[in-house]
């Protein structure tokens, strides 16, 4: 082992970490990795990668944590790929002692902006820098260039800049996907409003599957067909592309893999997170709710069954014009992932007046170019909207969408009442309809709620004819 100091060092080494050690190193950054030992359940973890995948590699493998951030060059920067939760707060607290002041922890997990906001202002006070980075890629991204949103210890930023950016993917214009977020929490606050435009990309793709398979009885070759020509136009994006691949795959046993997979989704809590600070920030994200509610009620698979029995439901099963079906399915996506967009950048940018981030939109957009999972063409016309010269108050104001969303309006409308009609659920296509309506409305029925909670409540309300701002109560029923 050389006595040279490394360049990063590097903890946890499950799925993420090893490939994102790998990746540092094939761009000539030495790594030191470590991962604790639990005796009797975890052993020999870095014994297997640097004699496995790392054999050969500048990585140093450590089972002492002393050790392991003895062998890192000052000033030290510490990355750490573990299990979200208390596991990073464990990790610190052994790490701390053994920090010299400058040193910069990066947290890339999938950590809770609040506690990064914590872990921030504990680190600083220590005479350390903290970066919690939202990573986003999966396996394939860690190791090839992954979506990287840091943010933290604005000090920090100039030492990990190098790294980060060299091991993230470049966007077709080869800038890297990886640009400083903000202060505090905001990356991770960016990474989980990413992850949740992904619960909704999702949950869109599989209704316009669904409407295809159950409306139109489309085979899985000719479904795939449709998405991977839709992933040559406007919808271009590596959900499109995958679920284009996935519908074809076969099932060793015979048949498509796709059709054997149990209807019961699973979730790991950042499309929730999504939502809950979204409500606590007082801002609507509909579509993401519906995504995750749905996964939700998806995973209620004996009630659904029962239900499914008691209440007998079918489709008309109506003869239709395929292709234009196919168009409809299409504006209803299209025009419904708009929304889906709108909203969660409409929620980073009430986050960033609410905690004076100052986040820049576009930058944001840029980032989720390439690398991640949400990447996609369109990012790029969204990055454009945000950096026009009289900036949107909303993305569905910025001109080119409003022309987009009134050229899909009419096939978004007919498919969502023809799946009504159907008894087919769309949820995340009418969420996403209703949205729309709503906020072309200049006036909507809050008029009864806020005489509703007035009654009863004595919440008081505004009224048209009077100054806003100012406050009635109304004795509703005449009693003194
Ligand atoms: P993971 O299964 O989330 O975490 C396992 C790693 O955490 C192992 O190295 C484990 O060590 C370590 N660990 C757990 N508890 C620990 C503790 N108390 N002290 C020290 N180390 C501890 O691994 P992952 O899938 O590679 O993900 C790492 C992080 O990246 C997570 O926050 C995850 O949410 C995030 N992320 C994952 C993906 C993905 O596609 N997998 C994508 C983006 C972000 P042992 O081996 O000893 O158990």
């Amino acid at each position: 082992m050389s006595n040279k100091k490394t360049d990063i060092g590097l903890i946890g080494l499950a799925v993420m970490g090893e490939n994102l050690a790998l990746n540092m190193e094939s761009k000539n950054w030495q790594v030191s990795v470590y991962n604790r030992t639990v005796p009797g359940v975890e052993e020999g973890v870095v014994d297997r990668f640097v004699n496995g995948r790392a054999k050969g590699k500048n990585i140093q493998g450590f089972t002492d944590i002393k050790d392991f951030v003895a062998s890192i060059e000052a000033p030290r920067k510490i990355m750490m790929m573990v299990r979200a939760g208390s596991a990073v707060d464990e990790l610190m607290e052994q790490l701390f002692p053994l920090l010299s002041p400058g040193d910069i922890l990066i947290d890339g997990g999938n950590s809770n902006y609040e506690d990064t906001n914590r872990r921030v202002e504990l680190t600083e006070s220590k005479g350390f820098f903290f970066v919690g980075s939202g990573v986003s890629g999966g396996e394939e991204g860690a190791l090839n260039g992954a979506s990287i949103m840091p943010g933290g210890s604005a000090a920090a930023w100039p030492h990990v800049k190098p790294i980060l950016q060299s091991i993230a993917a470049k966007a077709s214009d080869g800038t890297p996907c990886c640009e400083w977020v903000g202060p505090a929490g905001s990356g991770h606050f960016v990474k989980m409003i990413h992850n949740g435009i992904e619960y909704g990309d999702m949950q869109l793709i599989g209704e316009a599957y669904w409407v295809m398979k159950k409306l139109l009885s489309l085979n899985n070759e000719e479904m795939s067909s449709i998405f991977a020509n839709w992933n040559e136009g406007k919808l271009r994006s590596y959900l499109i592309e995958i679920t284009a691949n996935i519908l074809k795959h076969k099932d060793k046993a015979g048949g498509y893999l796709v059709d054997k997979i149990l209807d019961a989704a699973g979730q790991k809590g950042t499309g929730k997170w999504s939502v809950i600070n979204a409500m606590e920030l007082g801002m609507p994200l509909g579509l993401i709710a519906t995504a995750v509610f749905e996964r939700s009620l998806s995973a209620q698979k004996g009630l659904r069954e029962t239900a499914a029995k008691a209440y007998q439901h079918g489709h008309l099963q109506a003869v239709y014009n395929k292709p234009e079906l196919v168009k409809d399915i299409y504006s209803a996506l299209y025009a419904s992932k708009l929304v889906s967009y709108a909203q969660g950048f409409a929620v980073l940018k009430k986050a960033s007046d609410t905690f004076g981030w100052n986040l820049n939109l576009p930058s944001i957009a840029r980032m989720w170019r390439g690398g991640c999972i949400i990447r996609s063409a369109f990012l790029n016309d969204i990055a454009a909207a945000f950096e026009a010269v009289d900036k949107p108050e909303h993305l569905l104001l910025a001109p080119y969408f409003k022309e987009e969303m009134k050229k899909l309006l009419p096939g978004w409308k007919n498919l969502v009442a023809q799946s009504m009609r159907e008894e087919l659920p769309v949820p995340a296509f009418s969420s996403a309809l209703n949205y729309f309506f709503s906020m072309v409305s200049d006036r909507l029925p809050a008029n009864l709620v806020q005489a509703q909670r007035d009654y009863f409540g004595a919440h008081t309300f505004e009224r048209v004819d009077n100054l806003r701002g100012v406050f009635f109560h109304e004795n509703w029923t005449g009693h003194g």
